[in-house]
């Protein structure tokens, strides 16, 4: 046997055909095959005296067949094979359907093991379609079984039986890939034991611990592929920088940076003063002032005599930020632009020209910045805000306007460190943990309909005192297959407009609007042109509107935590006093309890990690990012403690050997070069 790449249709007792049926499940090679895991177990390890048995339960059978099996037809054309079998303290009848066989399979005088649903009464037991196996053998009964992911054609039993033939084969070829004193360090298994008991558990302690190392060894090929990864760009000169004093800037602003702001900034230009461009994600909750980092990084790079762009996902957020950035820089003679789908043709043309000449120093835009006919005279840095919007694709198109600018990516989307930096792979993280002094916390309440004609009351008061308030609906009315219990959003709002608020202006937001008319309705809200503003969750991402105190969630259950906190996030921008209401009828537990957690906290971070832990990170993976490898077996919704172990494991090795050329290292840099499709030369 060559090695783990082998198709296994040469591993013994495989074959062509069953190889055929093993492909449709992904499995081409030996080393796929072995990786196969399991989706769960079928604990047979249980065996019983017949008279112990108990109706409903699994259990094993040590048993002599007392007399020799009778077969009968039944309706339908189905044969039906009896048999009794014994132990020294009861009796157990088997029937098969459709099992023939059976009939010259089993053998009276003796002895077999029989696994299955205990059925039949207290004074007949009875199992129907046992497994059987020969006394002795403990292939498929006594012990602990994997349960595979399946497909037609391919039972559990050939899987198994295919694994096992696979786990033979590789006996001698399976190459630990940690390293031995890592190994040790934390505790983790042989290799070989590890996959032996992934599939076939001699215990469940056994299980437990195979599983361990094999969770671990996936989460450390995992950071120490991306730290790879990231040392590769070390090779590329990004655009060149030097410190400067940042004093003058920071003078100008009108508020003292808050610790965590100047610490990102700090990251961020040290970064840029190194060999290599900066990739980095500033991550920090909504109105944790992620803008003015980014303000300083442009700040920064125009000292050093380099343009900077900066998009946003909308036409209203990049307006925005021009509004707030542009009198700021003048202050440094320093030039903006705002560059959108809507800049009219000549102003268009002049913005190009300058952008070329290299007069604009900060170029705002929405995708309008990517189209091919934007050219910079020296572009060295840029941002894109609020990224979970933008595709990856987009930051690399960007990124190309230059040869390798200083990238910095913004997101309000907080996540757990470990978590964004599997998400965000690549990139380096800084994380604002702290938001302005003197911010209010936006007081939040979970309550029933049964509330809903004093929210209507408040609402009113609001409006009366001069404020304005959102209502989130869950979906898009007009809608085809839409439960009915779902507010059409459109219809629901014509309703308040007209029944319950026909003296406030109240105006519409959704998804299925042309972008032109979204941002025409966002604006005249922001204007204070409505008084109250039914949306779907388009406007989780969105404009400030400090007039905008009061927020009210409709079917809050139907929303995850770390949305709500987005959709919070709205509100509490302004100086008054905020408020968000979450509406639901649930009656679901669990679903209260994630409420409640919205109205006990503020923080961002805790509330991602929280909606990690009860949602597990389905949400977060929802696409995979390219070139990342699948997690086959981590679970990062309880396997937080071994990822960070992992990650603590594989920063220490590569401290001690950065790019993995030692010889003891060799089987885990090949391994990673394997994962992450690389081929020898892209990790050189
Ligand atoms: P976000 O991180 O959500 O993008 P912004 O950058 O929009 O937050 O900042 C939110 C608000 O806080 C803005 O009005 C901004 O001027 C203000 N702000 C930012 N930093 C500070 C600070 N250090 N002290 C006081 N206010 C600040
Ligand atoms: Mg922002």
């Amino acid at each position: 046997m060559a090695d783990l790449k082998t198709d296994i249709r040469y591993i013994k007792g495989i074959g062509e055909q069953r190889a055929k049926s093993l492909n449709k499940l992904g499995i081409a090679t030996l080393r796929d095959l072995i990786s196969y895991y399991p989706r769960g177990y079928e604990d047979r390890t249980l065996t019983r005296p017949i008279r112990d048995l108990i109706l409903g339960e699994n259990a094993c059978v040590r048993a002599m067949v007392a007399a020799d099996p009778t077969a009968h037809r039944i309706s339908g054309g189905r044969t039906l094979v009896k048999c009794r079998a014994v132990d020294e303290g009861g009796s157990l009848d088997l029937v098969f359907f459709n099992q023939e066989y059976r009939k010259n399979s089993l053998h009276k005088g003796e002895t077999y093991i029989f696994y299955g649903k205990v059925e039949g009464n207290l004074l007949r037991r009875q199992m129907i379609n046992p497994l059987i196996e020969k006394e002795g053998q403990q292939q498929i009964t006594g012990r602990i079984m994997p349960l595979y992911p399946l497909t037609a054609g391919v039972s559990q039993l050939i899987l198994s039986r295919a694994v096992r033939q696979g786990l033979d084969a590789c006996r001698e070829l399976l190459e630990d890939v940690l390293p031995d004193e890592v190994r040790r360090r934390h505790n983790l298994c042989y290799v070989g034991y590890a996959y032996e008991n992934i599939h076939f558990p001699v215990s469940p302690e056994a299980l437990e611990i195979a599983r361990r190392r094999m969770v671990f060894e996936e989460l450390f090929l995992l950071t120490c592929g991306l730290h790879l990864l990231r040392s590769r760009r070390q090779d590329v000169a990004g655009p060149a920088c030097r410190a400067v004093d940042m004093t003058p800037f920071y003078e100008k602003l009108p508020f003292t940076l808050t610790g965590a702001q100047q610490r990102a900034i700090g990251d961020a230009i040290s970064d840029m003063c190194a060999q290599r461009p900066m990739n980095r994600l500033c991550q920090g909750d909504v109105g944790s002032g992620k803008t003015m980092v980014a303000a300083a990084c442009v700040w920064f790079a125009a000292q050093n005599g380099w343009q900077s762009a900066l998009m946003a996902p909308t036409e209203i957020l990049a307006r925005q930020h021009y509004e707030g950035l542009a009198p700021l820089f003048a202050r440094f003679g320093l030039r903006c632009a705002l560059l959108t789908g809507s800049t009219r043709a000549k102003e268009r043309r002049e913005i190009l020209a300058d952008l070329q000449s290299g007069e604009i120093d900060l170029c705002i835009g929405t995708h309008a910045l990517l189209t091919e006919d934007v050219q910079y005279a020296k572009l060295g840095l840029v941002i894109t805000d609020e990224q979970h919007r933008f595709g990856v694709n987009q930051r690399a198109a960007l990124g190309q306007k230059a040869e390798h600018p200083h990238m910095l990516v913004l997101s309000a989307t907080p996540i757990p460190r470990t978590l964004a930096l599997i998400i965000y792979g690549d990139l380096d993280v800084s994380i604002i943990n702290e938001l302005p002094p003197g911010r209010q916390k936006v007081d939040t309440f979970a309550v029933g309909e049964d509330y809903r004609q004093r929210i209507n009351a408040f609402i009113r008061k609001q409006v009366a005192e001069g404020h304005q308030v959102f209502i989130v609906c869950p979906l898009v009315g007009d809608g085809e297959e839409i439960p009915d219990e779902r507010k059409a959003v459109t219809a629901y709002a014509q309703e308040l407009q007209q029944k319950v608020f026909p003296d406030l202006r109240v105006s519409v937001l959704h998804g299925k609007m042309k972008p032109k008319e979204k941002e025409t309705v966002m604006a005249a809200f922001a204007a204070g042109e409505s008084d109250i503003l039914v949306s779907t969750t388009v406007i989780e991402v969105g404009v400030d509107v400090p007039n905008a105190n009061t927020m009210v969630v409709e079917n809050a259950e139907r929303f995850g935590l770390s949305q709500l906190h987005q959709l919070r996030g709205r509100v509490g921008r302004g100086s008054a006093k905020s408020y968000c209401i979450l509406l639901s009828d649930t009656q679901n537990e669990e679903t209260r309890q994630r409420l409640k957690i919205m109205t006990q906290t503020n923080d961002g971070f805790k509330i991602s990690e929280e909606d990690l832990r009860l949602r597990g990170p389905g949400d977060f993976f929802g696409q995979r990012q390219h070139g990342l490898p699948a997690m086959k077996i981590a679970d990062l919704s309880c396997d937080m403690r071994l990822l960070d172990e992992a990650q603590t494991a594989a920063k220490a090795l590569l401290a001690d050997d950065g790019t993995l050329e030692k010889t003891e290292h060799r089987a885990l840099r090949q391994r990673i070069g394997e994962l992450f499709e690389l081929n020898a030369e892209a990790l050189n």
